[in-house]
């Protein structure tokens, strides 16, 4: 008699589907043959937890084992009740799983390059150059990898296919020839300059553009920027990504500029007018009416982030500022100016102390 599925996989009879793939899925990519060539032990391990989650990935199956002990029904087709072989449907699973290295292998690896963009290049958009390492033909071998650049040869293992076909039960399925680890090409006289990489890290130089708005997380695109892999002539992309940085007069949100204007309480009270700084490097005047409460926002219309013509607006709130060490004349005219407002405030203290009051009341 076989294992207990739920042993072979290492999770109790609790545990839902989702711990269960989670548990097949490690144990398969770990005794996977690939992973394990020519390991009979490994191979074994590996039908077994295939076979284990036969059985718990499939929730009748799973509760006729909990209900017998065995699995029922499936087994009796098959000798050993655990001897079924590998179903097309655990394998489009596994390559699922391994797919990325799979299907990924013809594809040119990303490069992204992070970058930090002050806060109004940000904003307004500018040009920039950038220098990096980027990986690009040998020049020793012109990229072939080759002695002298020779032209490559077929991998004599595998005729040039990069892989190796496997017999396993009535599939078979290829595993990476070992070679030329999947490559398909003979490396046997590699170039001693690159090892036969065919590629070495060398700086790269691209001018580009900063779009107006970009924000932190952004991704610029640079065609053709990117690494170059052996044989081929042209290059991935670049991704660039941005960070923009923080400024210590304004924020953004969207396409909109948030600041704050201290002002003199004079100010606020009398009305007048601010010199309030943009991202376009200039001040734009900005009238305070009288009887400005502190914390108002005012608006400046189109003095956001964006192209010209679509712009956002630039946000400014008012902070009132109390002053501090007043000097004598100050003081007095202080004093004279509460005594000739003391009944206006007084009318509202009392109002809330009226309020306040009541409450114990
Ligand atoms: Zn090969
Ligand atoms: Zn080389």
């Amino acid at each position: 008699m076989s294992r207990d599925p739920y042993e072979v996989l290492g999770v109790d009879r609790e545990a839902d589907v989702q711990k269960i793939r989670k548990a097949y899925r490690k144990l398969a990519a770990k005794y996977h043959p690939d992973q394990n060539p020519g390991d009979a032990q490994a191979e074994e391990r590996f039908k077994e937890v295939a076979a284990a989650w036969e059985i718990l990935g499939d929730e009748e199956r799973r509760a006729r084992y909990d209900r017998y002990g065995r699995d029922v029904g499936a087994g009796e087709g098959f000798p050993g009740g655990f001897q079924t072989d590998f179903s097309a449907d655990m394998f489009s699973e596994l390559f699922d799983f391994f797919g990325g290295g799979r299907s990924g292998r013809s594809s040119q690896p990303k490069l992204l390059v992070p970058l930090e963009v002050p806060f109004i290049e940000a904003a307004r958009g500018g040009e920039r150059r950038l220098k990096y390492q980027r990986k690009a033909p040998c020049g020793g071998c012109k990229g072939q990898g080759t002695h002298n650049g020779m032209p490559p040869k077929p991998c004599g293992r595998c005729g040039g296919m990069g892989q190796i076909p496997a017999q396993r039960g009535f599939l078979t399925f290829a595993s990476e020839c070992d070679a030329c680890r999947g490559s398909g090409v003979d490396t046997s006289n590699p170039c001693s300059r690159c090892r036969g990489a065919g590629v070495s890290d060398q700086e790269h130089q691209v001018s580009f553009r900063v779009p107006p708005g970009v924000t932190t997380g952004t991704r610029l695109r640079i065609r053709d920027g990117g690494h170059y892999q052996r044989g081929s002539s042209s290059p991935g992309d670049l991704y660039i990504e941005v960070q923009v940085a923080e400024h210590p007069f304004f924020t953004a949100q969207g396409k909109n500029i948030y600041c704050e204007a201290p002002i003199g309480f004079s100010q606020a009270a009398l009305g007048g007018k601010v010199e309030i700084p943009t991202v376009d490097g200039k001040t734009v005047e900005m009238r305070i009416p009288a009887g400005t409460q502190n914390g108002t926002e005012f608006r400046l219309r189109g003095k956001g982030i964006g192209a010209d013509g679509q712009r956002g607006h630039q946000f400014v709130r008012v902070v009132v500022v109390v002053p501090k060490n007043l000097d004598a004349k100050a003081k007095a005219a202080l004093r004279d100016y509460a005594e000739a407002v003391g009944d206006e405030l007084n009318e509202q203290e009392k109002s809330l102390w009226e309020t306040l009051g009541s409450l114990f009341d």
